[in-house]
């Protein structure tokens, strides 16, 4: 079926919670994925990193195929045959004592406030109802009614209420502001180490040290949200790692499952993941097997593939690269990120990023704004120093064109 026939069947019957670029894609393998007229693009999205492994990993797909003429799924009523590797797989790698698993990022964020909770209530002994949670202004967690209590964007939050009480928000970035919203409920503190769909926004360097430093002395957990940043993505496994700094509640989801089956979870210690009892939490497809393998094979590409190191040297390539051409382009505000997440952030007056996303799209490098005026640029991390060439010259030249020659995909 062609482009605009399945634009228009999607707009009919499909909600329209999103606003996509209106490319319709057929086709991916690695960093490329192709359209139904064959049309080829480098995806520098990649699904909001779950692709860190790039589409349709010959490893990863052959693992989900195995496994799903096996068995696909017991429920956690009775146990398999590869979830109890995941678990060990993932805890050794990251060098945590437990894991609990879930599917979508937002379960597992859920996850850990459920935790932080119960451990304040069994082991910090904060009176029963009454735990605090911190966590930052633009902030993105996921999309559950609790999460979105906290969220500062009213576009996610206008007309979903009554929320969820128990939350403060402070600004990101600010370890003093964390110090002072502590008091004797305080649970804990949820925060992303690089916020991803606030416009990709690295704190201070030796922020996420003094978090760490401020939680351990007011005995309040440490919970990293790494769905976005973790498994790679920055150069490192965790972006927590750049700072040498080990939170007690780490937050994985998206390339957990290769871009290819939604899996996610929580690590934390035996401590305090061992707060949780038969029947307390769950979900039915949690830890299913079929996840399962589709995990272990997406963190043994990772390592054994080379792509964290690959993410930190095209990563470093790519933002030096862009700084260097890009200086002195009237547009351009701000280039920041960390490895292969890199924000690109336009001056307000330049009128939004969508517009250059539509030109490059064109030209077949897909990328999409993230709030109004930042580019985010997030390839899977194989990317190779060719393909990097290519894509950052066509950003540098989108970035030149007279508004009046930018084309658009529809
Ligand atoms: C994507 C994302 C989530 C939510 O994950 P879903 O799988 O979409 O529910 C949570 N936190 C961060 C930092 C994310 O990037």
């Amino acid at each position: 079926m062609d482009r605009t026939t399945l634009i228009d069947i999607e707009d009919r019957y499909g909600a329209h919670n999103y606003l996509p670029l209106d490319v319709v894609i057929e086709r991916g393998e690695g960093v490329w994925v192709y359209d139904v007229a064959g049309k080829r693009y480098l995806d520098c999205l990649s699904a909001y990193s779950a692709l860190n492994q790039g589409h349709c990993h010959r490893r990863v797909i052959q693992a989900l195929v195995d496994q799903a003429q096996k068995l696909t799924l017991t429920s956690r009523a009775f146990r398999n045959d590869q979830l109890p590797l995941l678990c060990k797989e993932i805890c050794k790698l990251a060098g945590y004592g437990m894991f609990l698993p879930m599917n979508t990022g937002a379960e597992a964020v859920e996850t850990a406030l459920k935790t932080a909770r119960r451990w304040a209530y069994e082991e910090k002994g904060v009176p029963d109802g009454q735990a605090e949670m911190i966590t930052c202004q633009n902030n993105f967690h996921g999309r559950t009614i609790t999460i979105i209590t906290f969220s500062t964007e009213p576009l996610y939050r206008d007309g979903f209420g009554p929320f969820t009480p128990g939350f403060v928000t402070i600004p990101y970035g600010d370890a003093g502001a964390l110090e002072r919203a502590i008091t004797p409920h305080t649970a804990a503190f949820l925060v992303e180490p690089i916020q991803g769909e606030a416009g990709v926004i690295v704190p201070p360097d030796g922020y996420l040290k003094q978090v760490r430093d401020i939680c351990t002395r007011h005995n309040v957990l440490f919970m990293a949200d790494e769905i976005q940043t973790g498994l790679g993505r920055t150069g490192k496994l965790f972006a927590c790692d750049h700072e040498n700094v080990r939170p007690d509640v780490m937050i994985l989801g998206k390339a957990l499952g290769g871009g290819i089956y939604p899996v996610s979870g929580v690590l934390a210690s035996k401590e305090i993941l061992g707060i949780f009892e038969p029947g307390m939490h769950g979900s039915t497809f949690s830890g299913n097997p079929l996840g399962a393998a589709v995990a272990r094979e997406s963190l043994r590409v990772l390592v054994e593939e080379g792509m964290i190191e690959n993410a930190a040297v095209m990563g470093g390539y790519f933002i030096g690269h862009l700084r260097e051409a890009l200086d002195g382009n009237e547009r351009v505000r701000d280039i920041r990120g960390k490895g292969l997440l890199v924000g690109v952030e336009l001056h307000v007056e330049v009128g939004g990023a969508r517009k250059f996303c539509e030109e490059l799209a064109v030209r077949g490098l897909l990328c999409k704004e993230t709030h109004k005026d930042v580019v985010r640029f997030a390839p899977p991390l194989m990317i190779d120093g060719e393909a990097t060439d290519w894509a950052m010259q066509q950003i540098v030249e989108v970035l030149d064109m007279p508004l009046s020659d930018l084309r658009t995909v529809s």
